[in-house]
C-alpha cells in the first residue's frame, strides 16, 4: 500500500494589488491533498527584501510591477538575494518578449495573470521546485567532484612525495652500500696484495698454508662484498647488460676450469655436456653469464656430498633462439615449499644450510635479476635427498664477425697471480693516501722493475706531476684535499700528458666513465689484479708484459 506524501510548499506571494492576491492565494489554496502552499505575502520591493532575509522560501512569486520596484532589475535584485528559493514572475502582459527578459534576469519561469494562471500556477511551481532540486543537486554533484578531485590531487601529491621519499631512501641504501664495499676494498687490496707477496717468500709448510687460508678468506670476502654491491646496484636500477660477441665454448670452458678442482676436492664426479647444436659466435654479456653460471655450479658443489654435478649447454631454436644452461646436481634438493622463496634476497631453504655451508642468500637473488636482465628466466626442479635441476635461458643472436676473447669482469681476481718479474724500467708517480695501499703498489712496482715517488694526496700529485717528468702515473680516486679526478683533470690542463691509470675502490659503472672523462687514459679496480696492473703498465712503457 501506498502512504501519500503531502508536500509543503513556502512560498511567498509578492504583489501589491489586493484583488490578484486574493486571486492567488485562492488558486493556490484549491490543490490537491497532496500539496500545501504556506504562502505568505508582500505588496512592496522592500517587504519582499526584508522577508526573503528572514525566511527561506521554496517559492517566491513576484509581481513584475511593484510601487517601489523597476520591473527586471527588481527581478535580478530578488533572485540574487532569495537563496535556494526559485524566483517565478507575474506579468500583467502575455509577451513572449518581457518572457525572455525575465528568464535572462534570473527568474525560473514567468506567468500571466488573468484566467489561465489557474491552470498553469501549480504546475509551473512544481516544475520550477523540481527544477530548482535538480540544479541544486547537479551543483552538490558538482562540488562533490570538485572535492574529489581536490582529495584525489592531495592523495597522488602525497603518494608522489611518499615515492620520492623511498626513491631517496632507496638511493641513501645503495649510496651507503656502496660506500661501504669502497671502504672494505681499500683495505682487501692491502690484505690480498700482502698475501701474495708473502706467499712468494721462502716460506715453510705451516706459514705457507697460513697464508693460502688468508688469501683464501678474504678472497671469499671480496666474494661477499662484491655480491652485496652487485644486489645494490640491482636493487638502485644501475646494473645494465651489455651485448658482446664472443665466443661461449670459451666461456663454458672458462667457467669449466674456475669449478672443476672445487667439485673434485668434494670427489663428485663433474661433467660439461656441450651439444652439437651450439652456435660459438653468439652476442651475449658473457661477465654476466659466467657470473650467473659459477654462481649455479658453486652452488650445486657446494649442497652436494656425493655423486655428480653435471653442466649441460644446447640451443633452443623455435624462432627466436636461446641457450639453455642445465646445471644438475644429485645433492640435498630443496623442499617444494622453498623452491619459490630461495630466489628472493638473502633467502635461505633451511636456516641449518646456513650454518653448514655459509653463505649470504644472495647468490640466486642476483642471478635471477642478472637472468631477467639479459632478457632471460631461471627455472628450478628439485627433489629433496635426491637433487636439483637449475635452468637458465638466455635469449641470443648469433654473429658471423669475429669473435672476441671473453674479458674478465673488472671485479674478478686472477685464479693464480703470476709472479712478477723485472721487466719493466721507468719511473711511476704513485698517489694514494692508504699507508699500507702505498706500500703495497710501491713493493708491486719495485718487483716489476720500476722506481717510485709516493704522494699522498690530489694537490701534492699536481704538485709532483708538474715538478718533474714521470713515465707514469698511479692515481688513487678518492682522495683528501684534492681528489684523484680532479686532480687528472689538473695535470691534463697544464698540458702534462704523462699517461694516468686510476686505481679505484670505487667499482659503480659511472665511476669508470667518470675516470675516463677527467683524462684517465686508463683505469684499474681495488683489490689491484697485479697480473692485469702490469699488462696495463707494459701497455704505457711500451715493454714486455708479464710471462712474455
Ligand atoms: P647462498 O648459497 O649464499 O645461501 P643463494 O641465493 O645462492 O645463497 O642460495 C639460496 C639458498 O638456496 C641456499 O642457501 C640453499 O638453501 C638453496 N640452494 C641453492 N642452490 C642449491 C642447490 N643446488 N641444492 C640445494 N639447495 C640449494
Amino acid at each position: 500500500m501506498t502512504q501519500n506524501v503531502i508536500q509543503i510548499i513556502k512560498l511567498l506571494l509578492v504583489d501589491d494589488d489586493f484583488g490578484d492576491r486574493k486571486l492567488t492565494q485562492h488558486i493556490l489554496s484549491r490543490q490537491g491533498q497532496n500539496i500545501t502552499f504556506n504562502v505568505e505575502t508582500a505588496e512592496t520591493l522592500e517587504q519582499t527584501k526584508k522577508a526573503i532575509a528572514a525566511t527561506d522560501y521554496d517559492i517566491v512569486l513576484l509581481d513584475l510591477g511593484l510601487p517601489d520596484g523597476n520591473g527586471l532589475d527588481s527581478v535580478v535584485e530578488i533572485v540574487s538575494l532569495a537563496g535556494s528559493a526559485a524566483v517565478l514572475v507575474l506579468t500583467g502582459l502575455d509577451d513572449d518578449e518581457v518572457g525572455v527578459k525575465v528568464i535572462r534576469s534570473g527568474a525560473q519561469d514567468y506567468l500571466v495573470k488573468g484566467t489561465a494562471l489557474e491552470y498553469t500556477l501549480v504546475r509551473t511551481i512544481k516544475y520550477a521546485i523540481e527544477r530548482k532540486r535538480s540544479a541544486e543537486s547537479l551543483f552538490k554533484a558538482q562540488k562533490d567532484l570538485e572535492q574529489m578531485n581536490a582529495q584525489l590531487l592531495q592523495a597522488s601529491e602525497s603518494a608522489n612525495k611518499l615515492a620520492e621519499q623511498a626513491k631517496q631512501a632507496s638511493e641513501t641504501k645503495s649510496q651507503f652500500l656502496a660506500n661501504m664495499s669502497h671502504e672494505i676494498r681499500t683495505p682487501m687490496n692491502a690484505i690480498i696484495g700482502f698475501g701474495q707477496i708473502l706467499a712468494e717468500e721462502n716460506l715453510n709448510s705451516h706459514q705457507r698454508e697460513y697464508v693460502d687460508l688468508i688469501i683464501e678468506s678474504s678472497k671469499h670476502l671480496l666474494d661477499i662484498v662484491n655480491d652485496i654491491l652487485d644486489f645494490s646496484k640491482i636493487e638502485a636500477g644501475r646494473l645494465k647488460v651489455e651485448q658482446i660477441d664472443c665466443s661461449l665454448r670459451q666461456l663454458v670452458h672458462t667457467v669449466k676450469s674456475l669449478v672443476q678442482s672445487v667439485a673434485e676436492e668434494k670427489h663428485l664426479q663433474f661433467e660439461v655436456i656441450i651439444s652439437d647444436n651450439l652456435p660459438d659466435a653468439v652476442q651475449i654479456d658473457p661477465f654476466r653469464l659466467k657470473q650467473c653460471l659459477l654462481n649455479l655450479l658453486t652452488n650445486a658443489i657446494k649442497f652436494t656430498e656425493t655423486g655428480s654435478v653435471k653442466l649441460n649447454v644446447c640451443l633452443i631454436d623455435n624462432g627466436s633462439p636461446q641457450l639453455k644452461f642445465d646445471v644438475i646436481d644429485t645433492g640435498v634438493g630443496i623442499p617444494p615449499d622453498k623452491q619459490e622463496k630461495i630466489f628472493d634476497a638473502f633467502t635461505q631453504a633451511d636456516q641449518s644450510t646456513s650454518r653448514k655451508y655459509g653463505g649470504t642468500g644472495l647468490g640466486l637473488a642476483i642471478c635471477k635479476n642478472l637472468a631477467h636482465l639479459m632478457g632471460g628466466t631461471i627455472t628450478l626442479q628439485s627433489c629433496p635427498g635426491k637433487g636439483s635441476t637449475f635452468s637458465l635461458y638466455v635469449p641470443i643472436q648469433k654473429t658471423t664477425g669475429q669473435t672476441r676473447f671473453v674479458p674478465k669482469h673488472p671485479q674478478q681476481q686472477e685464479a693464480d697471480p703470476i709472479p712478477l718479474q723485472k721487466t719493466l724500467s721507468g719511473c711511476v708517480l704513485i698517489a694514494e693516501d692508504s699507508k699500507p695501499n702505498q706500500t703495497l703498489i710501491r713493493i708491486l712496482l719495485e718487483k716489476m722493475g720500476l722506481q717510485t715517488v709516493i704522494v699522498e694526496d690530489g694537490k701534492q700529485a699536481v704538485e709532483m706531476a708538474c715538478s718533474r717528468h714521470f713515465d707514469l702515473i698511479l692515481m688513487d680516486i678518492q682522495m683528501p684535499v684534492m681528489n684523484g679526478y680532479e686532480a687528472t683533470a689538473e695535470i691534463k690542463r697544464r698540458g702534462i700528458s704523462t699517461p694516468v691509470i686510476a686505481t679505484t675502490a670505487n667499482v659503480m659503472e659511472d665511476d669508470n666513465i667518470k675516470c675516463l672523462q677527467a683524462g684517465c687514459d686508463s683505469y684499474i679496480s681495488k683489490p689491484i689484479d697485479r697480473t692485469k696492473l702490469q699488462n696495463m703498465i707494459s701497455e704505457y712503457l711500451l715493454l714486455q708484459p708479464a710471462g712474455k
